[in-house]
């Protein structure tokens, strides 16, 4: 193993209140492409005429939810997608009683079928849905069957519980997520290229011994930690956790 990789090890060992904030990266060695992979900004372009993050956005949403569900349902939802070793070691540490929380920019859902427990999901899930005039919760098998845009019973549209662009954090996750990072000691930072704010700008609130971050590229926050490991993480967590 890695030097680095045993450093790792050896900080997990000690660590009482480890968190692990992540985001798209630790999906990509299930299948799911980050936002560089083929869903990347380019592809989006020709293929729909407008960047990722104009589509998934609210006021896109409201003006053209066809194009919407359309892009939604082509690139965000993989419903066969499976945990991979990342997600696995993580749900490993937080029943072993060392890890508190998983914080994730993701929507997937892929933490929870790992079996972690306390998840602090900062962009919603797609696996809730609800209608925008009564507000009745519906399963994502819902919005996969659906022809176009879902609607409702009612009549209404029916949206996914994701936080488009232009829209603000939950706040209880976000507190929650922020009070978990103040009690944490080890804070490992993965597969996230720390370029979306606010959940990027949480990181400040972490005030113990070790920041660690497993990324592939290089991130803005490269030079503030005390061990960065340009690996995949599914390697490095299997590896390291032993799963
Ligand atoms: P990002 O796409 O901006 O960055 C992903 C980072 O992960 C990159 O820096 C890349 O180098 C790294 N990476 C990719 N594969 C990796 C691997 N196997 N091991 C280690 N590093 C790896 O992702 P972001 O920072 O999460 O921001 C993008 C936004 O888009 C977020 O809001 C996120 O929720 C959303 N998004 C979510 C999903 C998902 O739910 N799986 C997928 C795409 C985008
Ligand atoms: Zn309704």
């Amino acid at each position: 193993m890695k030097e680095s990789w045993k450093q790792l090890q050896d900080w997990i060992k000690e660590a009482k209140q480890m968190v692990f904030f992540g985001g798209a990266g630790v999906s990509t060695e299930s299948g799911i492409p980050d936002f560089r992979g083929e869903a990347g900004i380019y592809q989006t372009i020709s293929e729909f005429g407008v960047r990722p993050e104009e589509i998934l956005s609210h006021s896109f949403f409201l003006r053209d939810p066809e194009t919407f569900y359309a892009y939604y349902k082509k690139y965000m939802l993989f419903p066969d997608a499976k945990p991979n070793a990342a997600h696995l070691a993580l749900a490993r540490l937080e029943q072993e009683g060392k890890l508190t929380a998983v914080i994730t920019q993701n929507i997937d859902g892929l933490h929870q079928k790992a079996g972690s427990q306390r998840v602090y999901e900062l962009h919603g899930s797609v696996r809730k849905n609800h209608c925008l005039r009564c507000g009745k919760q519906y399963p994502l098998a819902y919005i996969q069957k659906a022809e176009g845009v879902p609607r409702c019973s009612c009549g209404g549209m029916v949206r996914p519980d994701i936080v488009l662009y232009e829209e603000g954090l939950d706040e209880k996750v976000l507190y929650g997520a922020v009070a978990q990072l103040q009690k944490a000691d080890l804070l490992l930072v993965g597969g996230t290229s720390l370029n979306v704010y606010p959940a990027a700008g949480l990181l400040q609130y972490f005030g113990g011994k070790h920041l660690v971050l497993i990324n592939r590229d290089e991130t803005p926050m490269d030079g503030q930690a005390d061990l960065v490991l340009h690996d995949k993480i599914g390697e490095v967590l299997g590896a390291v956790v032993g799963v």
